[in-house]
């Protein structure tokens, strides 16, 4: 059976004091749960987070990275120094960096490469807009994501690799795709994995929605058989709003 991820995405949010304090009040909170629990911090707050996790059962991972190794890209952070610092996790491709900041399915694919290479757990975010789903275009539009992104992985790094399914109509909105809606994508989702690597490695594969999780209708969707825990922005920022979310099943 799949464990659930429940990871949080703290966004631009959280000075390392507040980061710290965050911390020591989730982990009293989560330290007996099975589900696998992540924080994924600004860049500032790695260190702090990193050092005050040690010995808890509370994952670290990074929002963002560049695919080159080293060399003049002003302002950028490559894989291997996230990885240096004791990082296990970077979401990539998350749907404000394809907005905002002009992340394509290519340059997405190149940042899952770089982070595999060197060892760091990519969460690769896919999902469509209000437009896609309502034009029925979801699955095309998420199955041409996850395969572009997937390019010249081999299967072997599956097991180091979260999806993150996150209707971008349904991010930091309060929408929330039903549990059907969310379920029915992943499963597409899924068997997209299966036709390009086979069913065992699709049936391994972790994958999460994301989109407006809180802890009134965590236990809902990720007790859906294809969804995996989740992605969780907004509600990530209260540590006991996420340590409901993360404790969905007690
Ligand atoms: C996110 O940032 O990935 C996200 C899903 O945000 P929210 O939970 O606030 O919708």
């Amino acid at each position: 059976m799949r464990r659930k991820v429940i990871a949080g995405n703290w966004k631009m949010n959280m000075l390392p004091n507040e980061a710290i304090n965050f911390i020591q009040q989730l982990e009293p909170l989560v330290k007996d749960t099975k589900n696998e629990v992540i924080l994924c911090v600004p860049f500032t707050d790695l260190f702090y987070a990193l050092l005050h996790v040690q010995g808890t059962n509370i994952k670290i991972g990074a929002q963002n990275m560049h695919w080159e190794e080293k060399g003049a890209f002003t302002g950028e952070v490559s894989a291997q120094m996230l990885k240096s610092i004791g990082t296990e996790y970077v979401i990539i491709g998350h749907s404000e960096r394809r907005q905002y900041f002009a992340e394509t399915d290519e340059t997405v694919n190149k940042k899952v490469k770089s982070a595999l290479s060197v060892g760091l757990k990519p969460i690769i975010c896919i999902g469509e807009t209000l437009d896609q789903r309502e034009s029925g275009k979801t699955e095309s539009i998420v199955t041409n994501q996850i395969e572009k992104a997937l390019e010249g992985i081999e299967s072997k790094n599956l097991e180091n690799i979260i999806i993150a399914y996150e209707p971008i109509w349904a991010i930091g909105t309060g929408k929330t795709a039903t549990k059907e809606e969310a379920n029915e994508t992943i499963a597409q989702i899924r068997k997209k994995i299966s036709e390009l690597y086979g069913q065992n490695e699709a049936d391994g594969v972790i994958i999460q929605y994301g989109g407006s999780v809180k802890s009134s209708n965590a236990k809902e969707l990720f007790e859906m058989s294809d969804i995996d825990g989740g992605l969780v922005g907004g509600a990530s920022l209260k540590a006991d709003e996420f340590a409901k979310i993360v404790n969905y099943d007690k």
